[in-house]
């Protein structure tokens, strides 16, 4: 089946019950055991597992390709589940651009507690080589990164890090569908729901799919039910609701976002456009080996500093000034002061999260916020 049929089917099933085309939510925190002791319906204690949980897990598997999936009450939580599934002393190899929160809980959290990171620029094949250590048991991959928009050849690191026993991480959070890190050696995949999956801006979540049945993994899914970070029944639902949508929404994220970063990329206030799939962009062509279409984010650098950035964002009338991603209304966000001290991201830079309205409305608000 093909990736839209998938999204439509995965996950669902007429209700036995009362033959509801969409799936009931089931709100009970426990489950009736049989004479014997058993659990009939394989369910006990929503903590463990729950039925809204269990179809959104498979679903998303399907969708990715992957064997099972684990998921959590944010992508936050799917990401601390894969860093405490490790063991004191380990190395991990982390993207340099990756999302802050993960490189924060690497360096607040997970430092402290014995493991051991290097953030290197995984777009440097070089690099990658060059950092193994003994002790280098994971490596955190997120592409295009966040917020310049950077590509690492999935391919290429998995290979090199394959060799050397290795496992590999894709954060697909900003390319569901439009990039399949399994076919291209990811062992699993993270996924923040809260961005493309809901896609309406309305509900948190994250997932961990894994390629294959493996102890790592059931280490995550342990961390899952004894750790307690899950999602409640509805925003199983809610994520799964959106993922029926998904391939569809990402064709018109990134047909709209290529609009708008041509647009800006011939503008007289735009410096630089950091979006794959300009053929000037340094990542382009690899981009384009790996994955379908460009997706919905960009970022650009306004002539005349942090001043002219921010006056620019507050400018807009249909972009909205708000942090996060993925949903259907487009935002605009000056990331260094989002991140505070410390930030990587440059004065100069605006990062839009391209809707699902109307590329020209979009392009017209921000011709007149540039002036
Ligand atoms: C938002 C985001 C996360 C974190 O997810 P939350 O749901 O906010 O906890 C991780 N990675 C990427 C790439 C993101 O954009």
């Amino acid at each position: 089946m093909k990736i839209e049929t998938v999204a439509v089917h995965a996950g669902h099933a007429i209700d036995p019950a009362t033959g509801a085309v969409s799936a009931p939510i089931h709100l009970s925190t426990t489950f009736e055991r049989d004479v014997e002791g058993g659990y009939p319906h394989g369910f006990m204690y929503t903590r463990n597992n729950n039925p809204n949980r269990q179809a959104l897990e498979e679903g998303i598997s399907a969708l990715e390709g992957g064997a099972a999936g684990a998921a959590f009450g944010s992508g936050t939580a799917a990401t601390m589940a894969i860093f405490q599934a490790l063991e004191p002393g380990d190395h991990v190899l982390a993207h340099l651009d990756a999302y802050y929160g993960t490189s924060r809980l690497l360096c607040e959290i997970f430092l402290r507690w014995g493991l051991e990171a290097d953030f290197i620029d995984m777009s440097d094949l070089a690099a990658v080589k060059k950092s193994l250590r003994k002790k280098t048991k994971l490596a955190w991959m997120e592409t295009p990164s966040n917020p310049l928009l950077k590509i690492v050849d999935i391919a290429a690191v998995t290979q090199i890090l394959h060799d050397v026993g290795v496992l590999c991480v894709c954060d697909n959070t900003w390319a569901p569908v439009l990039q399949r890190p399994f076919d291209l050696g990811a062992d699993l995949i993270l996924h923040s729901t809260t961005k493309y999956f809901g896609g309406h801006c309305d509900v948190a979540g994250g997932i961990v799919v894994s390629r294959t049945e493996n102890e790592f993994f059931q280490r995550v899914r342990t961390i899952q039910y004894s750790g307690g970070a899950i999602p409640s029944p509805f925003d199983c639902w809610l994520i799964l609701r959106g993922m029926r949508t998904l391939p569809w929404r990402m064709r018109a994220h990134s047909e709209n976002a290529m609009k708008v970063a041509c647009f800006l990329a011939q503008h007289q206030q735009v410096e630089h456009v950091h979006y794959p799939g300009l053929p000037s962009h340094p990542g382009h062509e690899i981009a384009g080996k790996q994955m379908s279409m460009f997706g919905g984010m960009l970022s650009f650098d306004v002539a005349g500093g942090r001043e002219a950035a921010m006056n620019v964002a507050a400018k807009t009338k249909i972009f909205i000034r708000a942090t996060s991603l993925g949903g259907v209304e487009s935002l605009i966000e000056h990331r260094a002061s989002i991140e505070g001290k410390g930030t990587t991201s440059p004065e100069s830079l605006l990062r839009l999260s391209i809707g699902l309205e109307n590329a020209d409305d979009l392009i017209e608000d921000l011709d007149q916020a540039l002036g």
